[in-house]
């Protein structure tokens, strides 16, 4: 049987691709509206705050906290059973917003991971895509 490989995301949403075909050059980008300058995030069409239209993309520079996570000891799933134990994390980014993602380069990330934790930026690369990821910073 062949390594499984991770789900992707679908490129073809248009809220999303340029959030994803950002990725391919390591930018986390994230949006700003420019009426309210609220930062939105996850990407989308509309600010979340005044409801505008007028949306700027900027980039983070990848350093944040860890706002809260949850270890996932047993997966079905072909991939990510073979990452067991591993880090399922909110990540309060230093601009702002707040991202869904995994903290690795821990063994035991039960005994390594706390809340407030500061972790960095990095990328775990596909075809189309590259995956964000953080690490203990
Ligand atoms: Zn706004």
């Amino acid at each position: 049987m062949a390594d499984a490989t991770r789900p992707l995301p679908s490129l073809a949403d248009p809220d999303t691709a340029p959030f994803w075909q950002a990725t391919k050059s390591h930018e986390l980008r994230f949006q700003v509206c420019d009426d309210c300058d609220a930062v939105v995030f996850y990407p989308r069409r509309h600010c979340t705050s005044c409801l505008g239209s007028a949306l700027s993309w900027k980039v983070s520079a990848g350093a944040g906290e860890i706002y809260s996570f949850s270890v996932v000891q047993l997966s079905r799933h072909p991939f990510f059973g073979q990452k067991v134990p591993y880090a399922v994390a909110l990540i309060d980014l230093d601009e702002g917003f707040r991202i869904l993602s995994n903290v690795v380069g821990v063994d035991d990330p039960v005994a390594q991971l706390r809340v407030g934790q500061r972790v960095a930026l990095e990328w775990e690369d596909h075809d189309e895509v590259a995956i964000p990821l953080f690490h203990p910073a």
